[in-house]
This record gives C-alpha cells, structure tokens and sequence, in this order.
C-alpha cells in the first residue's frame, strides 16, 4: 500500500451535509496541462493560468479525489482513486482511508463516475485483487461496454490502450464475483440518483445523493482545470471522448448546481474538492466549504 507523503496532515475531511457523512478522500495529484485545452486561444488560457498564479504550462497539482457517503447506516465510495496505475504521485487512497479510521471491509458500495484510471485504478491491489472485498461496484452500462469492449480495446492506440487495460483490471475480479451492477439509470441503491454526463466518457456520470433541497452532486470529471473551465465552460480537455458533448455536459451540470445551490464534491478541484458554484459573468466560480469540525452545527 502506498505511504502518504511524510510530514503532511493525513488526506482526510469530514463534512455533515444535511443527512449526509462526506469525508473527502485525497489520493493524490496530476498535471492539468495547457497544450490538452481546447476552445480558447492558447494565449488566452495561458494567461488564465497565470492571473491564477500556476505555471503557463499548467496546473501540475491537480488534485484526485474521491469521497465516502454515510448515510442510513450504508458506506459509499464515490470513485476509488488511481491504486497502481499512475505513479507514485497518486495512489494514496488507502492511507487516506485508513486515517479516516475507515476499513476497505466497511464500503458496501462502489459507485464510479467513469473508468478512467484516476477514479477506477483502486479497484484493484497491486496483485489485481479486489480492494474492497464485500463490495458492489455501480458503473453507467455505457461506460462497461465501451471500455470492456474487446474489439474497441484491441484496436486502440497509446494511451487509449492504456485505459482500456486498466479498465478491465479494475473490474475483473467484482466481475468475477457477480458484484458489478451495470446500471442503465441507477435504480439499486436508495437515496441516489444518476445523472447522465456522457461525454468525457462513454457513460460518464454524476451523482445526486441527499434528501431535502441540499443534495450532494458528486460530479466527477465535469471540470479539470477550474481555472480555465469555470470562467470558460466551452474549453475542453484533450482527453475527453467527445469533446463536444463534454462542453455540453458541462455546461447543463453547472447550470443545474448554480440554479439549485446544490453542494458540489468534483474529482480534480483543490482538496477537500467541496463547495458550490456561482454564475459569474458569462461564466461560473468556485465557493469551497470551509473546514468544520464535524459536530459544529450551521
Ligand atoms: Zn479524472
């Protein structure tokens, strides 16, 4: 198991959101670079990203987070970070759990926003066995059938190959065991609702959980880099499957979150990745959460 970096606080934040337990989970970092946005003038993205104080080059700390749901005595994992598919400068989920005081028997739910390596990879051990051994994981059909597809993956290239492998390692062994629910329209775990984003992947989804009028959307993918695709919700990524329905995507989930004030829990904004989004201007702003020590009402 990967050691959190020496000398820091554990990865760990815990949140009551309404009838909600979310503990933001950190598995580590990635570089966002600027070469991979697209829709703006180079110059332009260049100059977000220095207004913002990041290299032109790119943020290289984006953040990789996943998160644990409680509520109704059941444990959620929302995305299960990268395990040993990106380097040591991710992978560190398991430590950030177990500082948590959570053991990986206690999830009985896996819920995944897309099979990218960054949320799908800690899946599995080092030695392609299921991490979390009581487990089911919940996954968009969409998504199991175009990155297990054996034609598609045989045919792929570089690194769409690599995702294509890391995919079907990741679910072998819940596969194996009956325990991958392949959902069309998420309909076997109360409380939650799928929300299609297809686009930056096949099945890319997010996740309303909650009760009342403050639920959680935990939103995956939709932003990379806040601060380009936050002010410029037209600007994609290269590594999105379809670029232009990803732009969509993103822009009627940002339209939602702002409208309704929902609570946001994103993959890749600054740990713990919590907040709400703002209209601002022709385009949108990130307010964090602020840290709490649970318990403390309001
Ligand atoms: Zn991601």
């Amino acid at each position: 198991m990967p050691s959190a970096p020496a000398g820091q606080a554990p990865g760990f934040q815990r949140f009551r959101l309404g009838n909600l337990l979310v503990t933001a989970l950190y598995d580590g970092f990635v570089p966002i670079l600027a070469a991979d946005l697209r829709g703006e003038e180079p110059a332009g993205i260049r100059r977000r990203l220095t207004d913002a104080h990041l290299p032109e080059q790119g943020d290289p700390h984006t953040a990789v987070i996943a998160f644990l749901v409680e509520y109704d005595g059941r444990r959620v994992l929302v995305d299960a970070g990268s395990g040993h598919t990106l380097g040591p400068d991710t992978g560190h989920l398991p430590a950030a759990t177990a500082a948590a005081g959570i053991a990986a028997e206690d999830i009985d739910d896996v819920l995944l926003t897309h099979l990218h390596p960054d949320h799908s990879g800690g899946l599995v051990t080092g030695r392609g066995e299921a991490t979390y051994p009581r487990a089911t994981v919940h996954v968009a059909r969409a998504e199991v059938d175009h990155w297990l597809d054996e034609g598609r993956a045989a045919r792929a290239e570089g690194v769409q190959k690599v995702i294509h492998d890391a995919a079907a390692d990741a679910l072998r062994p819940y596969l194996a065991t009956g325990r991958v629910d392949a959902f069309d329209s998420l309909d076997t775990l109360p409380g939650v609702r799928s929300i299609d984003q297809r686009g930056h992947t096949a099945g890319h989804s997010g996740y309303l959980v909650g009760e009342g009028d403050q639920p959680v959307l935990f939103w995956g993918d939709t932003v990379h880099s806040h601060t380009v695709q936050l002010p410029c919700p037209h600007v994609s990524i290269a590594i999105d499957s379809d670029e232009f329905r990803a732009v969509e995507a993103r822009a009627g989930v940002l339209e939602s979150v702002s409208a309704h004030g929902w609570w946001v829990a994103a993959s890749h904004l600054p740990f713990p990745g919590l907040g709400h989004v703002r209209r601002a201007g022709d385009g949108y702003s990130w307010l964090p959460v602020h840290f709490k020590p649970v318990g403390v009402p309001g």
